[in-house]
């Protein structure tokens, strides 16, 4: 005899442990599918192990959707304030982690995000909901309810939830089957793209940035209208750290992006101010960034004379390189090394309200596999608790 549950759940990840404790509290009979044997794989590597669990300061804005208003009813409705107060009554230790000084909000545990994980479990189980690890899951029919035949049993249930997450770090898990569904119910999908991603360079540009491995500079990076004022860090690929990941969400192949390596300071000013003296370009760059940096730059963009006796366009020029640096990364650097999914469940298919799809009733769609992606610092698991907590409260 199929076993039968008034939700079944796809996904034991943030947005899945989440819509089942909602689901359950509200007295609704759930089980909580997960193909992996361990649930939360991507809770307990994040944030350095510490997890950045949400971002105080979480806004619409800071999503990405071909419809920037759909998360905004989710995200009012479950704000980082109402996660804050579960994880303070679970006595879970945390900090605001301020990563630069133009960057705040970003919450971690001071312990470890094993923390997070046992909190949503314990809250699963207490209110009576069922997890199921190790079951892959082999067909889904909806002749009226919809029942699934699993490597375990077959299952019915009159809600179904799609919490599978996006394709970043196959190694973990991560699997097209949300889209699988979705194609199989006629729902829409943006396509989906790496995002939070190490861009890869080539040519004379890979070669300057493999030189300068390891170096970061405080910088502001735009692509597309849009700019980040954080780190850069050069690799062996090209370019990483969090500007450049925050940019590669909005990064198409083809696309430019632009550097200003120096956004305290006004470089044309600097320079005159210097044109006195002796003094070489390379005297005000080393004062400004570090060793390795100068030198090969200078390489890149050479400057033969003293800065006295540069002309005016000469000076502007060496200004422009500095505070608009401009590149053409080839590609990203995919799945392997993405945080998130950009693209996923059209929102047009979708209730705003329950994430309930508009075509086919009593299916579901939450967390990372719907077209809403969040910036870097916590905003991706504030969407994960949102769009769980709505659906949650209405399967
Ligand atoms: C290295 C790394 C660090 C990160 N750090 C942060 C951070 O600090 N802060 C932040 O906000 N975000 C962070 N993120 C992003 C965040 O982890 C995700 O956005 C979030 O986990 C998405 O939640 P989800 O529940 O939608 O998907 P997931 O957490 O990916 O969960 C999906 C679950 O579904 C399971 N699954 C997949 N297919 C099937 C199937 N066919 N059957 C059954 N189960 C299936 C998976 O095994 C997984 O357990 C990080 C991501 C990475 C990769």
């Amino acid at each position: 005899m199929p076993k039968k549950y008034d939700v079944i759940i796809v996904g034991a990840g943030a947005a899945g442990l989440f819509c089942a404790y909602k689901a359950a509290q509200r007295g609704r009979s759930v089980l909580l599918i997960e193909k992996n044997p361990k649930i939360g794989e991507k809770i307990r590597i994040s944030g350095g192990g510490r997890c950045n669990f949400t971002n105080l300061y979480a806004q619409p804005e800071n999503y990405i959707s071909q419809n920037p208003h759909f998360c905004k009813s989710a995200l009012s409705c479950f704000s980082p304030h109402n996660f804050i107060a579960l994880v303070k009554k679970h006595g879970i230790l945390f900090h605001e982690k301020n990563v630069h000084k133009d960057v705040h909000g970003q919450l971690f545990c001071d312990d470890s995000s094993q923390q997070i994980i046992e909190m949503l479990v314990a809250l699963v189980r207490q209110n009576g909901g069922e997890i199921l690890v190790d079951c892959e899951i082999k067909s889904i029919e909806k002749p009226d309810e919809f029942i699934l035949q699993t490597s375990n049993s077959e299952f019915i249930c009159t809600s179904l939830v799609i919490a599978t997450g996006g394709l970043s770090i196959p190694k973990m898990g991560a699997s097209d089957f949300g889209f699988r569904i979705a194609k199989q119910f006629g729902i829409d999908i943006i396509t989906p793209e790496p995002a939070l991603v190490p861009l890869k360079l080539d040519g004379k540009d890979l070669e300057f940035c493999q030189s300068l491995s390891g170096v970061s500079i405080d910088s502001v990076v735009n692509c597309n209208g849009v700019s980040f004022r954080e780190n850069i860090l050069f690799t062996h690929r090209g370019l990483s750290g969090p500007a450049i990941l925050q940019i590669s969400s909005y990064w198409n192949k083809g696309d430019a992006i632009t550097i200003n390596l120096l956004p305290e300071n006004d470089v044309l000013e600097l320079l005159k101010a210097k044109q006195n003296g002796k003094s070489q370009l390379s005297t005000v760059l080393s004062k400004l960034f570090p060793k390795r940096f100068v030198g090969l730059w200078l390489e890149r963009f050479p400057c033969e004379k003293i800065l006295a006796e540069c002309k005016k366009i000469e000076l502007e020029e060496i200004a422009d390189h500095l505070h608009n640096f401009t590149l053409i990364p080839s590609d990203s650097e995919g799945y392997a090394k993405a945080e998130v999914t950009r693209g996923g469940i059209n929102t047009n298919e979708l209730s705003s309200k329950t994430m309930e799809s508009k075509k086919v009733k009593g299916l579901y769609f939450i967390g990372e596999v719907v077209d809403v992606t969040g910036w870097l610092g916590g905003y991706n698991f504030q969407w994960a608790w949102a769009s769980g907590n709505s659906a949650g409260m209405y399967v």
